[in-house]
């Protein structure tokens, strides 16, 4: 098989699955039990959160780990949202599910939102954030990077503007951290979430930075861990592997970017010369090393992917429509793409697991695949 869907999660690094071991086995202490057993749990957790802490650029008291990335999406926005003082609050129409339905969320429940519009190549504009911006403005949240089209948002810029109108500023980094720097302090953000699945890390644990000061709700009630605001007995070893991966994550990134941008701009080139009637959607140098998103005229996302399953390789459609919905995705049709022409993406995440080889073989069925579902398409000319 060749996996190359890594935006939708990634394989658990082997050298973090033995980290995570014992934690599932010998080591299962409560860590709020006082006795060593627990104490033993505690200090693990602690370690992980440094390691997280340090790779983000920020306190250790200022990283609650959390479920997930959308845990973390949720408690930010609602928490945040929640404790301000104006109900007006902005994001962007491109944002992935866990933050764009927290908004929907709240605008059914008092709050008037604004959706940033994000022009052909998928980046917001700061003059739009500065134009949208009111007296009672309560919160700003925009993506990092896209899950869907890779573009990265120029955040340090989003968040100076959040600042001089001294407005919250919060960021969904799922796609950025790990694989990109994504630095908290240098950005100047005020919350920002993550995930460890993302990353080489276990499913199910992510964390949610909170800086210093920041007003926030509690979104977890009930015991008094991760400093009381986010109740839980803690998934102990999901903590510990989220630690671990986001140190390896950072460990030697500038080589892993260009290994993997290499795999991402061959995949492209070889894509947009071969196969007439494409384009590649997002942008092209503002965006992740891993992520490729290319719609083909006359052709349906979801017979591409189930054409390439069966030649072994995993990948993604750029629609929602493997999600259960027939809508073309919302982030593709925000780029102003036609709906026939958002129906037809494919998205192809590359990991620093994939090789050129890998690239080649892909383009090699892809292509006859391509022209094989031309033919029997209705639409082609
Ligand atoms: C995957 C993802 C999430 C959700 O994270 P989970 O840990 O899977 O809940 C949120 N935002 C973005 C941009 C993502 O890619």
């Amino acid at each position: 098989m060749i996996y190359v869907d890594n935006a939708a999660t990634t394989a658990l690094k082997p050298e973090v699955l033995d980290k995570m071991m014992p934690y599932l086995t010998s080591q299962y202490g409560n860590p709020s039990s006082i006795y060593d057993l627990g104490r033993q749990a505690k200090a693990a957790i602690e370690q992980a959160r440094a390691s997280v802490a340090s790779v983000l650029g920020a306190n250790a008291n200022e990283v609650y780990f959390t479920g997930s990335g959308s845990e973390a999406d949720n408690w930010a926005i609602k928490g945040m949202a929640h404790a301000a003082k104006g109900k007006h609050i902005i994001t962007s129409a491109i944002e992935h599910h866990a933050v764009l339905h927290c908004f929907e969320y709240l605008a059914k429940n008092g709050f008037d939102v604004t959706y940033l519009p994000v022009d052909s190549h998928g980046i917001v504009n700061p003059d739009d954030l500065k134009a949208a911006i009111k007296p009672e403005t309560g919160l700003i949240s925009i993506m990092a990077a896209n899950n869907e089209i890779g573009t990265i948002q120029p955040i340090s810029q989003l968040a100076k503007i959040a600042h001089e109108g001294k407005i919250p500023f919060h960021t969904d980094a799922v796609q950025a951290f790990g694989h990109i720097p994504f630095n908290v302090s240098d950005l100047g953000v005020d919350a920002a979430s993550v995930s460890a699945h993302k990353l080489g890390g276990p499913k199910g644990v992510g964390v949610l930075y909170i800086k210093r000061g920041t007003r926030i709700g509690q979104f977890m009630h009930g015991g008094a861990q991760e400093y009381g605001r986010r109740a839980s007995t803690e998934n102990v070893a999901g903590i510990v592997g989220f630690g671990h991966a986001a140190a390896l994550a950072a460990d030697g990134m500038e080589e892993k970017i260009k290994k993997v941008s290499s795999l991402r701009d061959s995949f492209i080139t070889q894509v947009l010369n071969e196969i007439p009637k494409c384009r590649l959607n997002g942008h092209s140098k503002q965006r992740l090393p891993g992520n490729v998103n290319i719609s083909f005229d006359y052709i349906e996302g979801e017979s591409l992917l189930l054409l390439l399953d069966m030649k072994g390789i995993a990948a993604s459609s750029g629609s929602a429509c493997t999600s259960g919905s027939l809508d073309p995705s919302h982030v593709l049709l925000a780029l102003g793409l036609p709906h026939e022409t958002a129906h037809g993406s494919l998205r192809v995440s590359f990991s620093e697991n994939n090789t050129m080889q890998e690239v080649d073989k892909i383009v090699k069925e892809l292509v006859p695949i391509v022209a094989r579902l031309r033919e029997m398409s209705p639409l082609t000319e």
